[in-house]
């Protein structure tokens, strides 16, 4: 039996963009690692866990994975805050890796073993026009990918203004560009229209509205893209305004995924007990780590919806493997996001999960399988630059009412 003996948050990348937290126990050699990162908020992470979590670790069985989340989820009282739910998830899933060692097999054979054999991915193509964009989604459907995501540049991309042709006040505050939810919704159609003529209804193709529209606006987009059989459409509406996702349901068939913003089981168990989205798409380390994010999968399975965990740019290689281990195993799984590093990147992490024709591949080594050098991770950081935050891109629509990132 390994008992906790320590933790410590290791910080890196550029900027400090990353923290890796790493729980040690009394064996000698043996420890597991988790993602803990937040690009907006990596103080508070730390601070949540070396100031509430760490102290209520030290001398537990590192064995007990579900007593210890049981235990330290509702420690801070109040339930699911972004910060807390990271740090937890963080534990969590080093808690799985060390368990993995403990019983030398990798965490996705603990968890009930291989459902496939790799985890098909969808990439991030991206134009400013539409002839860039078809270009790129067929780099990427030539590389391997089964799916593709298919942006016209920055999120937001199609419904973009330049403010000198804007309809805006004689005040107006000093932006570059407005979003316009007739402009987007006009172009996206148009764009996919595009894509379908040019490379028929074979491919995968999926897009990103990242929140920016307002309700109404969402429904009419999913009713207008119809016609072009999405994979999926994501983030169609904010996480304030989910239950507008019941009247995008009566009006159209356009699969619908949502969730990387969540963080509560309430915010997202009605929209697939209710069938009202196709892809779920939490972020592990933001849902609680491994164990919280397995049942959720299962319930996913009872209802027929799947998952499709997010990736994002700011995502470390340590949360990448935890999704990887999930996909591995569950059969409501849908899709993963893809994410890549730079080669220095991939050093600091040995036995990162390999990215190949569109398929990302874990390894056989017991727990995760992946490691952090932590002096490799040291140089990641560039200290000509300071440690900050990077707060979400602030959009404004033409009277400069600011748009949800
Ligand atoms: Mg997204």
């Amino acid at each position: 039996m390994a008992k906790i003996k320590g933790i410590k948050c290791i910080r890196t990348r550029a900027e400090g963009m990353w923290t890796i937290v790493k729980i040690f126990t009394d064996q000698p050699g043996l420890y597991g690692i988790g993602s803990a990162s937040d690009i907006t908020n990596q103080e508070g992470v730390i601070k949540t866990v070396e100031n509430l979590l760490a102290p209520q670790l030290i001398g537990r069985d590192a064995s007990q994975i579900e007593n210890i989340w049981q235990t330290l989820y509702p420690s801070g009282y109040w339930r699911n805050g972004a910060a807390t739910n990271t740090a937890l998830g963080a534990i969590d899933v080093a808690l799985w890796d060390i368990k993995g060692k403990e019983a030398g097999m990798p965490v996705y054979q603990l968890l009930g073993g291989p459902c496939r054999t790799a985890v098909p991915c969808y990439a991030h193509a991206g134009g400013n026009d539409f002839l860039e964009l078809e270009d790129s989604i067929r780099a990427y459907l030539e590389e391997g990918y089964p799916v593709v995501r298919c942006q016209l540049g920055p999120y937001g991309g199609g419904g973009f203004i330049p403010s000198d042709q804007a309809r805006r006040p004689k005040n107006a505050w000093p932006d570059s560009h407005v979003f316009d939810d007739e402009r987007y919704v006009d172009t996206l159609p148009k764009m996919f229209a595009h894509l379908r003529d040019k490379l028929g209804f074979g491919p995968k193709l999926t897009h990103d509205v990242h929140e920016h529209l307002r309700p109404q606006s969402a429904v009419v987009l999913s009713k207008l893209l119809e016609p072009y059989r999405l994979f999926f459409l994501e983030d169609a509406l904010p996480p304030e305004q989910v239950q507008w996702y019941r009247l995008i349901r009566e009006q159209c068939t356009t699969p619908q995924a949502m969730g990387e913003l969540f963080v509560h089981p309430f915010e997202w168990m009605p929209l697939v007990t209710e069938r009202l989205i196709d892809y779920l798409r939490l972020r592990v380390s933001k849902a609680g780590g491994i164990s919280p994010c397995r049942k959720a999968a299962t319930l996913c399975e009872a209802y027929g919806v799947q998952t499709a965990w997010q990736e994002g740019g700011d995502n470390d290689p340590v949360n990448q493997m935890a999704a990887v281990h999930l996909d591995m195993v569950n059969w409501s799984f849908g899709i993963q996001e893809e994410n890549h590093f730079k080669p220095e990147e991939y050093e600091a992490f040995p036995g990162h999960a390999v990215l190949e024709g569109g398929y990302l591949y874990p390894n056989d080594s017991p727990g995760l399988g992946i490691d952090i050098d932590e002096e490799k991770a040291e140089r990641l950081i560039d200290r000509s630059r300071p440690f900050r935050a990077f707060p979400a891109a602030e959009e404004r629509r033409a009277d400069g009412t600011v748009v949800r990132p």
